[in-house]
């Protein structure tokens, strides 16, 4: 990739674009009022951490065709019981935790702050745009729309396209292909180091890992800057340094 052109630019959107984990924080909080009250205050931000870790590798699952977007949010909601003393939920208890957890959330989404800024800068220049994203084609619009990128970033791909999600190389093709460039003259942004910036990267991609400071998430997931930097991704701490693909290397 070194000395090849960057002609356009694909993006994850949560946690990207989007601040998934505050709207995901806001839910958790909903959540533990409602279904862990025991909890002590001090232990509330291990609910968080665990449900963004997806340790037991449920939204993975999801994400490579193998189970439905409800079974493994179910999953995750028993596994996060069964780990801070909640009851085990039923499909009907379950439907009401999905009530409350799923309004909190889509009532909390808001654009990270350099987002919109990073993007109106690069549709301005004339760069193409776009998102690939490992959360269905609908919802991602709607986020988007919610918070204001909505006219700035069209979903390209998502785990609708294929049936699959990230690191499946076919959908970084075919983001690029409907942004207009050869995978090689794209760069993708993400802020999951394996599946975003590694799985583009292994498909001919500019693999971005965008670092935001406190952001990483913990868990199974390789996160180290120095080790992603060795093998060929590049590292930005903010959307602000999108501009810095574009310089010659
Ligand atoms: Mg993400």
């Amino acid at each position: 990739m070194r000395g090849t052109a960057v002609r356009g630019v694909l993006l994850d959107v949560d946690d990207t674009l989007v601040d998934t984990r505050a709207g995901f924080a806001a839910a958790i909080e909903a959540v533990v009022e409602v279904y862990l009250p025991h909890l002590p205050a001090e232990r509330r931000p291990e609910v968080l951490a665990m449900w963004r870790a997806d340790a037991g590798g449920h939204y993975r699952a999801y994400t490579r065709g193998e189970i439905g977007f409800e079974v493994q949010r179910m999953r995750r909601a028993n596994e996060l019981h069964a780990a801070f003393g909640g009851a085990e939920l039923d499909d009907a208890a379950y439907e009401a935790w999905r009530a409350l957890f799923w309004g909190t959330f889509e009532r909390s989404w808001v654009a990270h702050d350099d987002a919109v800024a990073a993007v109106r800068a690069l549709v301005d220049a004339g760069v193409p745009v776009g998102a690939v994203t490992n959360a269905a084609t609908a919802l991602q619009e709607r986020k988007l729309a919610a918070t204001g990128l909505g006219d700035l970033v069209p979903v390209l791909a998502s785990v609708d396209t294929f049936g699959v999600g990230k690191p499946d190389a076919r959908i970084f093709h075919e983001g690029a292909r409907r942004l207009g460039v050869e995978p090689g003259h794209a760069a993708y942004v993400g802020d999951e180091l394996d599946v975003d910036a590694r799985g583009a990267r292994d498909a001919g991609l500019l693999g971005v890992w965008l670092d935001r400071p406190g952001a990483r998430r913990g868990g199974p997931h390789p996160e180290d800057p120095d080790e992603a930097r060795a093998s060929g991704v590049r590292v930005i701490g903010s959307l602000a340094e999108l501009p810095d693909l574009f310089a010659p290397r």
